[in-house]
């Protein structure tokens, strides 16, 4: 066990140079300057042990996981990660357990170049609370809000693959060789979201609305739908599915509802059609497929289509997927 300041002082020997950071950890407050013309974007998430993360998570996968879905966020909103807060509430001070779990902060805030420049220590059950900030030029960050009748529904990288694993824990069945590399893609897809930063920015003057797939697509959709005054219409059959959740479940029938079971940190978005090429150009720059699924009309809420026209009920929590 070691004290709260030496905790502090580790927290502050991690974070690299970083020209915007003014005043950092160690003073009341941090000072911070974003570039000129630029607006800030900033967002929270915490994180509670047994709600967020099973009591048994590995400590670097918590901290990861508590970064990435607030850079996620700020994709969301075309911006640029820039620094972050770090709250933590711990019973104590074990560095067995805190030392991964800033191992996994770390390993998250570099991906982004972003810099941690205070928090706060608690004691008490565990959580772990990240507030991030990012930049945007002014004027310019994505929003729910903009998408209209006529645009064409988006949404990038593959479905389904953290709610098949998030499904599977603890009653995967045995599995070849084949099934267990897809399984551990599975898993890695669910511990150590890839938040799709570069996506984000570029959308910026391409997409009418945007938002991260965190809780489920029809209902980060739903939110697109009614903060536009839209509706949006899903075809089922063109959602993206990974190969490794088709390989551990082989059912095309039992796939797709996956794709609605959050945690996918994918971002979904609207444009009009003139900017299909646009979006084509963009997928090949990056390597990222970005999938068109659906569109948006008049009306309101997200609507499901199979292939054949027939309305498909919108998959409802974790327990529609055990299979
Ligand atoms: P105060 O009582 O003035 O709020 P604290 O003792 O809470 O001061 O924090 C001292 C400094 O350490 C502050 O700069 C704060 O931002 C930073 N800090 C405290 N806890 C953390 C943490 N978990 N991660 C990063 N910085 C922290
Ligand atoms: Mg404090």
């Amino acid at each position: 066990m070691i004290a709260e300041f030496k905790l502090i002082e580790r927290i502050a020997a991690l974070q690299g140079a970083d020209d915007g950071v003014r005043i950092g950890i160690g003073d009341d407050a941090a000072v911070l300057a974003i570039t000129p013309g630029h607006e800030l974007a900033v967002t929270t998430d915490t994180l509670v042990a047994g709600v967020h993360f099973p009591l048994d998570a590995a400590p670097a996968d918590i901290g990861y996981k508590a970064v990435a879905v607030n850079v996620s966020d700020l994709a969301a909103m075309g911006a640029t990660p820039r620094f972050a807060t770090l709250a933590l509430t711990l019973p104590s001070i074990d560095m067995g357990f805190v030392e991964p779990l800033l191992r996994g902060i770390t390993e998250a805030l570099k991906r982004d170049f972003m810099t941690l420049v205070g928090g706060d220590t608690t004691r008490g059950p565990f959580s772990i609370t990240i507030t991030a900030m990012g930049e945007v030029p002014q004027g310019t960050s994505l929003t729910r809000s903009g998408a209209s009748a006529g645009d064409h529904v988006y949404v990038s990288g593959t479905l389904g693959d953290a709610a098949a694993a998030l499904a599977m824990r603890g009653r995967w069945p045995a599995l070849q060789e084949a099934g267990k590399l897809a399984k551990s893609r599975l898993e890695q897809r669910l511990a150590k979201p890839h938040p799709r930063v570069a996506l984000g920015s570029a959308l910026r003057g391409i997409a009418s609305a945007c938002i991260d797939v965190s809780d489920g697509l029809a209902q980060d959709l739903g939110h697109i739908a009614r903060l536009s005054g839209v509706a949006i219409v899903i075809d089922v059959s063109l959602l993206p599915l990974s190969r490794a959740l088709q390989t551990v479940v082989p059912d095309a029938e039992q796939q797709w509802p996956y794709a609605f079971g959050g945690d996918d940190y994918e971002l979904a978005f609207c444009a009009p059609p003139q900017s299909a090429s646009a979006i084509e150009r963009l997928a090949t720059e990056l390597k990222l497929p970005l999938t068109c699924i659906g569109t948006v009309g008049p009306g309101q809420g997200v609507h499901l289509l199979d292939h054949d026209g027939r309305v498909r009920d919108v998959p409802r929590g974790y327990e529609h997927f055990r299979t």
